[in-house]
This record gives C-alpha cells, structure tokens and sequence, in this order.
C-alpha cells in the first residue's frame, strides 16, 4: 500500500498497535548535534502513555556511553543508556554471541567508540583513530608487519582513514581466511554537522572490499543483527514496534524487514517528493514531517 500522510484519523490505530518506537538517532533525534524542534516533548509523551523507546543509530563514532552524554547534553535527561543502541555496539555483540575468542585480537578503522565497545566486552581491539603510523611508506626488501593474532577487522566511519590503516586491515584480512571482516554500517554519507553530510562508512568499507576481494558482516541498520538483538532484549513482538527513520534503504528496511510498523520523518535526508518518486520501491507505512507532530495527534 502507498505510504500513507499520518493524519488524526489513522494515528490511533498505529499509536493502539505499537508498544515500542525505535527511533533513529539522525535526521530524527537530532541534525548533526542540534535538537530537533519537539523532541524532547514528544517522548515524555510517549513515556507517559506506556510507551518504550529505543534509539538506533549506524554512526559508530561513539560507545552507547558517549551517546548517553550526547543525549543528556542535549537536555534528553531522560534517556539511559541501556535504552541506545550504536552500531559500534553491535560490532562488539556480533563478536560476543559468536563466541569470538578472547585470545584473539579485533584491528579496528573506526573510531573511539568501536574501542570502547570492544572493551567493554571483553575483546582487545588495536588501531583506531590514533593508528597514523607512518610505516606504510613501502620500501624494497621490506615486510609490512602486522600482529598475526587478529581474528578480526572491524570497519566503521574512520575521519583519520589512512593507507596505513587500509594495508594493515587488508593483510589481516587477505593472508587468514577466517579472520572476520565486519562493517559497523554502510551509510554513503552522514551529517558530521548540522549543515552538511560527510563521506560514510560505507565508502571505507568498500575501500576494504576492494583491496580485500571479500564482502564484510554488515551490523548496523538494515541489517537483521539489531533487531534480532532488540527483540531478545525488548521481548516484544516486531508487529508491535514501530521504526521511525528520515532514510529509506536503511532505517524504513531495517523496519520492514523485521515485520515492524514504519514511520519515515522528513526532518532528515529524505524529501516529500523523494518517498513519492515512481523509481523509489522502499515505501514506509507512515509518514509525517517530524517526530514532534505525534504531540499533535495523541
Ligand atoms: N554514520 C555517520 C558517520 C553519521 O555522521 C551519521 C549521521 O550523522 C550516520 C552514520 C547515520 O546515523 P543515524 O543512523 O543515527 O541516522
Ligand atoms: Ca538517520
């Protein structure tokens, strides 16, 4: 069915049947790191209705922690953190519930929040933003080292990306074939501010397909890693949760491929006359233009 313009009539009955609203972070939450106009309101509201809401975001930059401070800078007072879920996050649980073995290393392009999250679970992760090494400079008769323990390269937004880091994740990757190849998202762009979107993870990890020849575990949206996670922990039904997102291909998937309601908001990077294009084939159930018009229709 066509997407339908969330109006006081249909409201009701997304509102009846939903018991948790998974909110995307960007474009929904907040632009780059301005408050969205409304939102603080709008989930007090849903909080006193009985509502559960949970916060998704592919930007791996920070650990749920970093984010719990983000949101509480943002006057979110109250959001915990046990309530978000980053895809530096879900990197480290893909490791954890797949038994990734503590003696073994995870190489990480990415940033302080993919280290973080690797800590807190218990794994030992290398690299990161400070891994600027001036040793890929190549010489003759000269062996580029790198630790032969690395069972792992996870590869997420990295601002420092360097040739270093792509040769050292490319060596753990191309000389063990069981070393794991994950990508935290593969977002083309994201807002690093207000005003303006930035190159994604995505193109890092293709940087990394393309030296490695091999294809990653993609763990943020739309992937089903999350949500699998979200319905152990939430225990709720996907046909009672309700996905709101401003993107088509990752946050109205990431919804739809579980079976939950979706809402798309237009505060973020997709348009009116995007999510009506004839070409465009990812239609949402819902739509409005921001998350604040929910105060309007309860
Ligand atoms: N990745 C990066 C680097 C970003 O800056 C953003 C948004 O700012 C995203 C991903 C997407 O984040 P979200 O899933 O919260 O929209
Ligand atoms: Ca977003």
């Amino acid at each position: 069915m066509a997407p339908q313009l969330l109006s006081s009539s249909n409201f009701k009955s997304l509102f009846d049947s939903v018991d948790t609203f998974l909110f995307d972070c960007d474009g929904v939450i907040w632009k780059g790191d301005t408050l969205i106009d409304g939102v603080s309101h709008t989930l007090d509201l849903l909080r006193s209705k009985g509502k559960n809401v949970v916060f998704v975001t592919n930007n791996s930059m920070k650990s749920r922690r970093q984010y719990a401070e983000k949101f509480q800078s943002l006057g979110l007072v109250s959001v915990t953190q046990d309530e978000i879920f980053s895809s530096s996050f879900a990197a480290a649980m893909y490791l954890k519930v797949n038994n990734f073995p503590k003696d073994k290393k995870v190489y990480v392009i990415g940033g302080e929040g993919v280290l973080e999250e690797l800590q807190i679970a218990g794994f030992t992760g290398l690299g990161g933003p400070e891994d600027n090494e001036k040793k890929a400079q190549w010489k003759s008769n000269t062996l580029f080292e790198h630790d032969k323990s690395v069972g792992a390269v996870v590869v997420g937004l990295d601002p420092s990306i360097n040739y270093y880091k792509l040769q050292y994740g490319t060596l753990c990757v191309r000389e063990n074939p069981g070393c794991l190849f994950i990508a935290t998202n593969r977002d083309a762009v994201g807002h690093m501010t207000d005003l303006q979107e930035w190159p994604g993870a995505g193109c890092m990890v293709s940087a990394m397909c393309g030296s490695t020849d091999r294809e990653p575990i993609v763990v943020g949206k739309p992937a089903t890693f999350m949500m699998d996670f979200l319905i152990q922990k939430f225990g709720t039904e996907t046909s009672r949760m309700c996905m709101v997102g401003d993107r088509l291909d990752t946050d109205i998937l990431f919804g739809q491929n579980a079976g939950c309601k979706t809402l798309l908001v237009l505060s973020g990077v997709t348009s009116e006359s995007n999510l009506l294009d004839k070409g465009n084939k990812i239609e949402p159930d819902y739509y409005t233009s921001t998350v604040s018009d929910i105060i309007k229709l309860i």
